[in-house]
Parts: C-alpha cells; sequence; structure tokens
C-alpha cells in the first residue's frame, strides 16, 4: 500500500481453508491491507505452497476445525500471535442428492466442518478478543444459507446455521468491542462452481453451459463472483465501524429453481 498506513498494519489474521480457494484469496486481501495473516486448513501441502505464493507475512499451520484439540492446539501455538481477525472459511459443499438418499455420516460431516468449525474456532479464539476489547470474526456463509438450493439440504442448512450463529454471537460479544458478521457470497468463479457445473449437466443430461447459466441467472449480478472479490469485501466489511450481526450478500440469490 502506498500513502498512508495501511488499514490492517500491526493486526494479526487468521483465515480457515486459506489453502485454496476463497481462503487463499482472503489472505492475499488482508495482507495486501497491511495484516500478518496465518492460513490454516487440513491439507498441509496446499498450505505451503499457498503461503509461499502469497510471500513474506503469511505463516500456516494445519489444523482440522471439526476436531476440538485439533483447534485447542491451533490456539496454544498461536498464543503470542495476538490474533485480532478470525476469517472462518473452512467448509465443504457436501452431497448433491434428495434429503431422503442423505446419509447420516454425509450429513454430519457437512455440519461438523460448516457449523462445528465455526463453534470450535471462536470458543478458541474469541476469549483473548474480548479480554483484548477489540477483534473482528468474519464467517463466511453462502447466499444458500437464504434462498434454497435444491438436492443441497445440508449445505443450505450448514450456511443458515452459520448465519443464526453469526447474529447471536454478535450480541454475546459485541459489548465486549468485538465484532462478529459474516459474509454470503453467491456462486464464486472456481474449481468449485465448475465441479457443481459438470455434475448439474450430467444429472439434467444438458450442457456445461446451460447449467451454469441455471446458476448464474438466479444470482443479482447475472454472473459469478471472483474470489478477488470476495478477499475485498472481507477487507471492506473489517474498515465498517459499527458493523456487527451483519450478514452481507455477494451478489445476492434471486429466485430458486
Ligand atoms: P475450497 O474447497 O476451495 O476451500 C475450502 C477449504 O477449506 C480448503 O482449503 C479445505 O482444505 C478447507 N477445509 C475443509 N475442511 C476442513 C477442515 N475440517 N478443517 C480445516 N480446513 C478444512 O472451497 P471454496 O469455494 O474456496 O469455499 C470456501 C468457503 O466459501 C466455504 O465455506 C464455502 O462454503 C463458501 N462459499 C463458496 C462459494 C463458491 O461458489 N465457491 C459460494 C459461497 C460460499
Amino acid at each position: 500500500m502506498s500513502g498512508g498506513t495501511a488499514p490492517l498494519a500491526g493486526r494479526t489474521a487468521l483465515v480457515s481453508g486459506g489453502g485454496s480457494g476463497l481462503g487463499a484469496a482472503i489472505a492475499r486481501a488482508l495482507l495486501a491491507d497491511g495484516a500478518r495473516v496465518v492460513i490454516t486448513g487440513r491439507n498441509e501441502q496446499a498450505l505451503k505452497e499457498t503461503a509461499s505464493r502469497l510471500g513474506p507475512g503469511v505463516i500456516h499451520r494445519v489444523c482440522d476445525v471439526s476436531r476440538p484439540e485439533s483447534v485447542e492446539a491451533l490456539a496454544e501455538s498461536l498464543a503470542d500471535e495476538e490474533v485480532s481477525i478470525l476469517v472462518n472459511n473452512a467448509g465443504i459443499a457436501g452431497p448433491v442428492a434428495p434429503l431422503t438418499e442423505i446419509s447420516a455420516g454425509d450429513w454430519d460431516e457437512v455440519f461438523d466442518i460448516n457449523v462445528r468449525g465455526v463453534f470450535l474456532m471462536c470458543r478458541a479464539f474469541l476469549p483473548a478478543m474480548t479480554a483484548r476489547g477489540a477483534g473482528d470474526v468474519i464467517n463466511i456463509a453462502s447466499v444458500s444459507g437464504k434462498r434454497p438450493l435444491l438436492r443441497r439440504t445440508p449445505y443450505c442448512a450448514s450456511k443458515m446455521a452459520v448465519i443464526g450463529l453469526t447474529t447471536t454471537l454478535a450480541g454475546e460479544v459485541g459489548p465486549s468491542g468485538v465484532t462478529v458478521n459474516s459474509l454470503s457470497p453467491g456462486p464464486v468463479a472456481g474449481p468449485r462452481m465448475e465441479r457443481n457445473f459438470r455434475l448439474e449437466a450430467e444429472r439434467t443430461g444438458s450442457s456445461y453451459a446451460k447449467a451454469e447459466e441455471a446458476f448464474v441467472s438466479r444470482s443479482a449480478l447475472g454472473r459469478m463472483v471472483t474470489e478477488d472479490e470476495v478477499g475485498a469485501a472481507v477487507g471492506a466489511m473489517l474498515r465498517m465501524p459499527g458493523l456487527c450481526g451483519a450478514d452481507i450478500d455477494l451478489s445476492a440469490g434471486m429466485v430458486a429453481r
């Protein structure tokens, strides 16, 4: 950054699922805003490659956000870092099937990572923030947490739970000076959506282009969001004084078909 102090200078941000996709883009945006960044996730190789691609100022730690002992070990290893920004981005899409065909194991895996993971990370990192009287948590939800996406019940329900957790927790810790908000991106251009479009095209016997159009046509912008737009949105939310308990849409969902 040039001309003046970077907005996040002197702060440390922890981004879960930071080894790939949106997490890596969020890490890049926060780094550009002057933060020191810790990326965490399950895949050590991806974390290493992303950290070295992003350059100095980024460190990585392996952690499975769905496992309490793994999250506690992460918090302990970062005790000296004064993490004051927590971005809970790690998440999985889960099965694509009618609810009656979804196994209990698949259901639990989505909730363990998408919801329990956010709970465990907040539980581990909030006490230090509330004790200091400052900090910001941003949970990556999804427009699927507000508009139904057929055959993705566990994912949609898990993201609705993330939004509920966000607004409730905001009221609990807001008075201490810590903000909690969520960001709900519409479909983001990248490997996850490409896989979705391929599966949808196979399922419906249509083309990849038609499957893509069916998704994109129900986004407010009429196009996919970019990973960099998601990163920039997280940076912008951190610069909005007084933002607490909000869920912000990036290209809101319009109607489900
Ligand atoms: P991705 O699969 O590229 O990244 C998810 C990351 O989470 C990976 O790095 C993975 O290793 C990590 N992860 C998975 N399980 C984990 C666990 N148990 N512990 C720690 N890390 C774990 O997906 P993405 O598209 O970058 O999605 C990131 C987030 O954004 C997710 O929460 C997703 O639901 C949400 N989202 C994505 C889109 C989209 O279109 N891609 C849209 C809206 C919301």
